[in-house]
């Protein structure tokens, strides 16, 4: 039996503030990945738009788990100007609206908000797996979540899955050629390079497993 665990606006908070942190600490292995196959400016594009979801979210303590990862969405869109922000903004608003206005939410609504956000990627960049871009780390790690929901699996299990599935994902665009994205005017020349935003996906899944895991 899965366990009930309640998540709340105090996990988003976290969650946000833990992709920060991975983001800053792999800065320059972002830029270096998207200098081999784009324009080097990866690692600086999530650096800026999390450091500034940390601190809109710094100024909102009461918000729900919903508007929270609605304005976190809001903020990214307004500070990133790569295609990384726009897309993982309305990620996060989506997932944000997934989750609705209650104060908190359990694993079945986190994997809702995650399928929110995959779709709203797809929706908004046409990409499906195999094009070579973050939905190869994203798309395993939220089917992940759905086996993990399905076998009741305990939350901690169900996240480190779908963190795993996810570094797959990322691991497996090295030998793809790029089919949208900056990354896709190489052609051929995109093979052999780990994409930049599946790199990142997977530490954005890895950081929601160790927030999870310090939930009570
Ligand atoms: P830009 O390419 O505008 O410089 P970034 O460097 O911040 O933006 O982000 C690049 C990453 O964005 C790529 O590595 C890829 O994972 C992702 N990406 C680009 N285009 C798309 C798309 N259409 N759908 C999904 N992801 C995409
Ligand atoms: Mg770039």
């Amino acid at each position: 039996m899965a366990v009930a665990i309640a998540m709340d606006a105090q996990t988003v908070t976290a969650w946000m503030n833990e992709i920060a942190a991975s983001v800053r600490a792999e800065r320059d292995y972002l830029v270096q990945l998207d200098a081999a196959i784009g324009d080097g400016d990866h690692g600086i594009n999530l650096n800026r738009g999390f450091d500034a979801v940390t601190l809109a979210l710094s100024t909102e303590p009461d918000g729900t788990p919903g508007k929270l990862l609605i304005l976190s969405g809001k903020t990214l869109v307004s500070t990133v100007g790569g295609a990384s922000g726009p897309l993982w903004g309305s990620a996060l608003r989506k997932a944000g609206r997934a989750l609705g206005d209650e104060p908190t939410f359990d694993l079945a609504q986190l994997v809702d908000a995650m399928a929110a956000a995959l779709a709203s990627i797809q929706d908004l960049g046409a990409a499906v797996p195999g094009d070579k871009t973050m939905v190869d780390a994203l798309e395993p790690a939220v089917t992940a979540m759905r086996g993990g929901l399905a076998r009741g699996a305990s939350s901690g299990e169900m996240l480190r899955s779908a963190a795993e599935a996810a570094e797959a994902g990322m691991r497996a665009t090295i030998p793809m050629q790029a089919r949208k994205g900056r990354a896709s005017y190489l052609g051929e020349r995109s093979i052999g390079h780990q994409d930049p935003g599946a790199t990142s996906t997977a530490m954005i899944i890895r950081a929601l497993e160790r927030t999870v895991a310090g939930t009570p």
